[in-house]
């Protein structure tokens, strides 16, 4: 097998995209001062998050799932001037962190950041839509909810991007004894099957070794 299987090609296409992005080094500096968990998606990954909001002319995105703010960085900077990104993060110290570091790289005035658990907090901003992207990366059981939210408040054409659907290699596996693991691999299996057979979208995963998925609001 080629490309994604060859660790000489990873390494090869990481360098390319690895340019001393000072931004991104002052965040990654910043979490881990704080000791924020290394979960933040990987340079390539916060590439294409880039290359796409740039690509589909975003200018209103959500992520649910901020963390220190690492893929913020990515979505915000590919928005025009008077652009927007929601951000909701369920941790406070994840969230506080990331509010420093988007000031420490002058993204701040776009990035509202929501603290508290996504699900309660996504319809404090559905009269600010219809959205352009909305980039899921937190709980994974929550993915079919989150999905839903993002049906009702993206616009026509609008893309929903979601992280680790293939469950950390777990993603096709019959017996999983864990129950944490087990949720997870049930709610990206229903994100999944949902995405590629409701007629409402038209998906893609690309396969980035997390597995990033794509899809496209179609009515
Ligand atoms: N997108 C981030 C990045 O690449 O920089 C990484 C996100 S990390 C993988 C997942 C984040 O989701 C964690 O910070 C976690 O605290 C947060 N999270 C987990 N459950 C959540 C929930 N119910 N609502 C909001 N955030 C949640």
């Amino acid at each position: 097998k080629y490309g994604q299987n060859n660790p000489k090609i990873i390494d090869y296409v990481e360098s390319l995209v690895n340019d001393n992005d000072p931004h991104l080094a002052q965040a990654q500096q910043i979490a881990q001062h704080r000791q924020i968990p290394k979960i933040q998606v990987s340079p390539l990954d916060g590439r294409h998050l880039e290359v796409i909001v740039r690509s589909i002319g975003a200018k209103k995105c959500v992520e649910i799932g901020t963390l220190a703010g690492y893929s913020g960085i990515c979505i915000a900077r590919a928005l025009p001037e008077d652009g927007v990104l929601y951000t909701f993060e369920y941790e406070s110290t994840h969230a506080e962190t990331a509010e420093e570091v988007f000031q420490a790289v002058g993204l701040s005035e776009k990035i509202y950041i929501f603290i508290g658990p996504a699900l309660n907090n996504l319809s404090q901003i559905n009269d600010k839509g219809p959205f352009d992207l909305v980039f899921i990366d937190a709980d994974k059981e929550s993915y079919p909810q989150y999905l839903q939210w993002a049906e009702q408040n993206l616009r026509i054409g609008g893309v929903v991007l979601a992280d680790n659907v293939f469950a950390w290699d777990h993603i096709a596996d019959q017996d999983i004894d864990n129950p944490n693991l087990r949720a997870s691999v049930d709610g990206l299996r229903q994100f999944n099957s949902t995405i590629f057979n409701s007629k409402r979208w038209r998906s893609t995963i690309l396969p980035t070794g997390e597995g990033l998925a794509m899809a496209v609001k179609m009515y």
